[in-house]
């Protein structure tokens, strides 16, 4: 399609949870529900449109070893387009991939900066590994250097006790916390256990990645203070095999990954209940392959969320949240077409029909 050319998506576009319009129309890569006068070079495109789905917690730059070259990094950005999302939030990232912003037909990034993580006590070169009286420094850096979010490490496994612990002293929270949000950021921290949560919680953090530690105590102060969680179904159902391969040096740390396992669907369904605002993110780029989006919205049903709800935590709530338009008049058209209504089963987003970015029909 050329740059002149019209796009018109027709069958039912799902602007909205409650919002369902027949058709829209591309023009100059933007979305409007006027038809263009005069038009010519048209193409139709017909199915359920949804907007480009948002994967909030993925990896661009990243694999199970490290920082990769951007050649890979373009790999795992086109597979995730390809699924269909095209809206990531980086939950960062040790690679530079600012270069990313300037390529229109891959997905649109907002990053997290590099994990800010305690001294080993994280997956090798990924973080800044970091001792308390310098996390404040080193928010401040990544949070300059972010798209408006800052990761941070929650929790690790720690060597000497043999199981998950909290890897900041609540000080250190609140003023790297106090730094993000005085520089505009918002702070997010990987955690799997239990008792790191509170301190982040009170501290003012703004999400919770993974929180399987989330407990019944803990979720009515999540749900007052609208914390996120963002569950990463996909990655918590690793937790086995990764349980297994360290039960021999950590045998409390390898039963403790298990329960929380065990307890994954009732945490999320219990955490959706409260009114907790929760997001759909895969984790891909470390362990995981990238385009698993499908996946994660199945999942999040699984756990008991109606489809509608565990599709607009990857569509319009998920958008709003991270700040960035739907299907609205004058947005970016970043749509995917997909053949039957996905709010009837979400398992129709594993085979989107028509990707489109930026306005352009991804071939
Ligand atoms: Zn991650």
């Amino acid at each position: 399609m050329s740059d002149g050319a019209v796009l018109h998506v027709k069958g039912r576009v799902l602007a909205g949870p409650d919002d369902v319009r027949d058709e829209l129309w591309v023009v100059g890569g933007r979305i409007s529900y006027d038809r263009p006068a005069g038009a010519r070079d048209v193409r139709t495109v017909t199915g359920w449109a949804l907007p480009g789905l948002v994967d909030a917690h993925c990896h661009v730059g990243l694999d199970a070893h490290g920082p990769v070259d951007a050649g890979t990094a373009e790999k795992q950005a086109l597979t995730d387009r390809d699924a269909g999302t095209l809206l990531i939030r980086d939950a960062g990232s040790p690679s530079d991939t600012r270069w990313i912003d300037d390529r229109d037909d891959l997905p649109k990034i907002i990053r997290a900066g590099r994990h800010i993580a305690r001294t080993r006590r994280y997956i090798r070169n990924y973080a800044w590994e970091v001792e308390p009286e310098d996390l404040v420094a080193y928010v401040r850096q990544e949070a300059r250097r972010g798209d408006g979010w800052v990761k941070l490490v929650g929790d690790w496994i720690d060597r000497d006790l043999g199981d998950l612990a909290p890897c900041w002293p609540r000080e250190a929270v609140e003023a790297a916390i106090a730094e993000a949000h005085r520089l505009g950021a918002r702070v997010t921290a990987h955690c799997f256990a239990e008792n790191s949560l509170r301190d982040l919680v009170e501290a003012g953090i703004d999400c919770i990645e993974h929180a399987t530690g989330l407990t019944e105590d803990l979720i009515p102060l999540f749900a007052r203070r609208g914390v996120a969680i963002v569950p990463t179904l996909v990655n918590i159902a690793t937790f086995p095999r990764l349980a297994d391969g360290g039960e021999e040096k950590f045998p409390r740390w390898s039963a403790h990954m298990r329960r929380l396992h065990e307890r994954r669907y009732d945490t999320v369904r219990a955490a959706y209940d409260a009114g907790i605002p929760v997001f759909v993110g895969t984790d891909a780029g470390g362990s995981l392959a990238h385009g698993l989006v499908a996946g994660e919205v199945a999942e999040l049903v699984t756990a008991g969320l109606p489809p509608a709800d565990a599709l607009a935590a990857t569509t319009w709530a998920a958008r709003r949240w991270l700040g960035r338009p739907g299907l609205e008049e004058g947005a970016p058209a970043d749509l995917v077409v997909y053949e039957a209504d996905p709010r009837a089963d979400v398992r129709v987003l594993a085979a989107p029909r028509r990707v489109v970015l930026n306005g352009r029909v991804v071939e």
